[in-house]
């Protein structure tokens, strides 16, 4: 479809806020860095919460579900709205919106935090003085270069003993590869920090410590004693983003002075290149900083116009992308899904292109469906607002549309597009789960798919051969608040099994496999046959089916049970039965019967097509590895390397900080059953590790037999 076609000029969108002063940004942190005050602090800002909770008493805005209270983490990613007016600067009194992604910052909820970073255009890497960057930061950093996210950093607990804000630079510089540069200074650290000088304007402010607020401060001119470092940091950082803007660049060289909006503009294409990110001081709890990190959001973080299109998929498999533009038909992606207890299913929504208003209908190209939108809301902290209509570039919660899964794309039903979903990485870790009374069976089979559906690393299948619900997961963590989720949300009480691991399988060849279901005895007949071309997907791709029918050797309506089919076969992989990833299957050729054929013979024939193929590809078993970090006294680095090696780890990395020794592994997940006792007794109980899950590598041969042999999911021998 052409542009002028995807275009609806009769469109008259009335939007209050204009395009380029939106802000979709998402929080992201090390858990206890202080990503949820940081969050509150700015939405007390920006005049949505009037009252401040703290975290300590459970109370913050983003922390929604009752569970993450609790346990006082950030697991889901709700969208949340604000405005913020700069007072000075570039944007200087236009009034912006920030919607604000939450993003954990568990590595068990890597998919909440992959989903958030697909919707989002800029983010806040939220660190403290004392730690620096932690591991959980690096993962999410990363995660975050990959998805091209420009960013600014807040070094939090200024106030805190053992602060030290450039050598947290320093840490971002050394542990992530960022090019890190002070925007602002901190005045004083720990309990005597004061305030923060601005290196741009060459101003401090001095906040009143008698108004906790931080409402109160006064602008001075830098400290005397302040005076040189200001300046051989402004000198620094003028110097780095010159490197990025041509303008800058000529002053700095014939050394003329540049304005303060020539900086930061030059501070904001630093930015948005992606290999700059300026540095903030702050204390969240003390409420010092949080107003010139909202300033900075706006000042350098992207609107959806500074970004490339999001990119799609027509039906047909011809790349395409969503317009940002409001005069257009609506296309975008659902990143979330939440059951709310007033208003049922909420899905958020970030609409890329067009102007979608309620009432309307949204197509799902995946389940080629169109359902109705009923209502239209942005969430505002704990409060929500009904909208009548939804701009491009805008995040909005939509209700009414049931059949949706986390990823899908939904659109006006003239487009047909799919926009290019996030990636979620295989679960690692599986256990059956079975309901303490019966009658909850079906209940509990209910609550799994719905809450599937919410989180695409949660998966739930049935064992072939015990019959068993088997559900599985990023982590034990994680299945632990499936488990208290269907207990609290669905009322079903469950007992889990041992948890073990999610192998996976797939295929290191290409081939051809053919698959046939005819039967003529008696009655109507069966007639199904399909012929396939199956050949290794990219690592980390997952899985792809395309039709190549052409002349209709197999009529179009048993093309979908032909792929559906295929994909039913590969959750049961050939070499142990475990699901298997990362292939591409092409449908090339087949015939019909006028009479006997059916969608199920169709389908029966993807799945003989499929094995048989599978069978001649090479298939191998892969197992999770995990990326293990173990902190230890130096004294016990020795045995501790030993064990790894033992455990089949391969040691990346070892880092020795004073006493404190770390060493970075990876090691398969087979392995690390049990290793925290283990590790313990090693070192006097002084040591301890963190894991998370890296990537999937083939099963060594010497222990395939033996996986194999205990698998229950194998398939029978003939
Ligand atoms: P999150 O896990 O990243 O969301 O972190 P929280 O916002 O829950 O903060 C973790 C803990 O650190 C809480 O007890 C906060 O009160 C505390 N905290 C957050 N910001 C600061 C700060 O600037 N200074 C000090 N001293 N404590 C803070």
């Amino acid at each position: 479809m052409s542009l002028n076609e995807q275009l609806s000029p009769n469109n008259s969108a009335q939007r209050t806020t204009p395009l380029e002063h939106t802000r979709n940004i998402g929080i992201v942190a090390h858990i206890d860095a202080g990503k949820t005050t940081a969050t509150e602090r700015i939405l007390y800002y920006s005049g949505v919460v009037h009252k401040m909770g703290e975290v300590h008493d459970g109370n913050a805005v983003t922390d929604w579900m009752e569970q993450e209270r609790e346990r006082g983490i950030t697991i889901t990613s709700a969208a949340i709205s604000c405005r913020w007016k700069p007072s000075e600067g570039p944007y200087e009194g236009i009034e912006h919106q920030i919607n604000i992604i939450d993003t954990p910052g568990h590595v068990d909820f890597t998919a909440e935090v992959e989903r958030s970073l697909r919707v989002l255009d800029g983010a806040v890497g939220v660190f403290t003085s004392v730690e620096g960057v932690q591991p959980q930061s690096e993962t999410v950093w990363r995660q975050m270069d990959k998805y091209k996210v420009p960013r600014i950093a807040f070094i939090n607990k200024m106030d805190r003993a053992g602060s030290d804000f450039l050598a947290a630079i320093s840490s971002l510089r050394e542990k992530l590869g960022a090019n890190a540069h002070a925007l602002c200074l901190p005045i004083g650290a720990e309990e005597n920090f004061k305030g923060i000088i601005d290196l741009v304007k060459l101003k401090a402010y001095l906040y009143d410590d008698d108004d906790e607020s931080g409402m109160t401060f006064k602008v001075t001119d830098v400290p005397e004693d302040q005076v040189e470092q200001v300046n051989e940091y402004r000198e620094k950082l003028i110097e780095a983003i010159s490197d990025f803007d041509d303008d800058v660049a000529m002053k700095y060289l014939e050394g003329e002075d540049l304005t303060e909006n020539e900086i930061k503009l030059g501070i904001r294409k630093a930015t948005l290149s992606l290999k700059f990110t300026g540095v903030i001081p702050g204390s969240a709890f003390k409420n010092k900083g949080v107003q010139t990190l909202l300033d900075a959001i706006i000042d350098y973080l992207p609107n959806p116009l500074d970004l490339p299109p999001a990119q799609g998929q027509k039906e047909d498999g011809e790349p395409t992308e969503a317009i940002p533009t409001d005069n257009a038909k609506p296309v975008g992606l659902a990143f979330k899904l939440m059951t709310d207890p007033y208003v049922g299913k909420l899905v958020f929504f970030r609409n890329y292109q067009g102007t979608l208003k309620k009432g309307s209908s949204l197509y799902n190209p995946r389940t080629r469906k169109s359902e109705r939108v009923s209502r239209l809301m942005i969430m505002k902290a704990d409060d929500r607002e009904d909208i009548e209509e939804a701009y491009a570039g805008d995040i909005c919660a939509l209700i009414g549309v049931k059949n949706v899964v986390t990823g899908d794309t939904l659109c006006d039903r003239d487009l047909d597009i799919r926009l290019e979903p996030p990636t979620f990485p295989e679960p690692v870790i599986s256990m059956s789960i079975e309901p303490k009374t019966k009658a909850d069976q079906e209940k509990m089979s209910t609550g799994l798919q719905r809450l599937s559906e919410e989180d695409p690393t949660f998966s739930v299948t049935s064992d072939a051969e015990t019959g068993q619900t088997i559900i599985a997961g990023m982590g034990e963590l994680h299945l632990e608040i499936i488990r208290d989720r269907l207990f609290r949300e669905f009322k079903v009480e469950a007992d889990a099994g041992r948890p073990q691991i999610a192998y996976r399988e797939t295929i290191q060849g290409q081939s051809e496999g053919e698959g046939k279901f005819i039967r003529q005895s008696g009655g109507r007949g069966q007639y199904g046959h399909a012929i396939i071309n199956l050949e290794p997907n990219e690592k980390g791709k997952g899985v792809e089916t395309v039709s190549e029918i052409v002349g209709g050797s197999i009529p179009r309506e048993y093309i979908k049970p032909t792929l559906d089919g295929i994909l039913e076969a590969a959750n049961n992989g050939v070499v142990a039965g475990y699901p298997v990833i990362d292939f591409k299957v092409r449908l090339i050729d087949g015939s019909f019967h006028d009479v006997d054929s059916s969608e199920m013979a169709f389908k029966m024939a993807g799945i003989f097509a499929f094995k048989e193929a599978m069978k001649k590809a090479t298939p191998v078993l892969l197992e999770p590895i995990m990326k293990v970090e173990v902190a230890t006294p130096d004294e016990y680095q020795g045995e501790l390397m030993g064990d790894l090696n033992r455990r089949r780890g391969q040691i990346q990395g070892m880092e020795t900080k004073g006493t404190v020794c770390n060493i970075q592994a990876l090691v398969p997940l087979e392995s690390m059953f049990g290793y925290s006792t283990d590790m313990r007794s090693l070192s006097s109980g002084r040591a301890n590790f963190s894991m998370e899950p890296s990537h999937f590598e083939q099963v060594p041969k010497s222990l395939l037999q033996e996986i194999v042999e205990k698998s229950s999911r194998a398939p029978a021998r003939t």
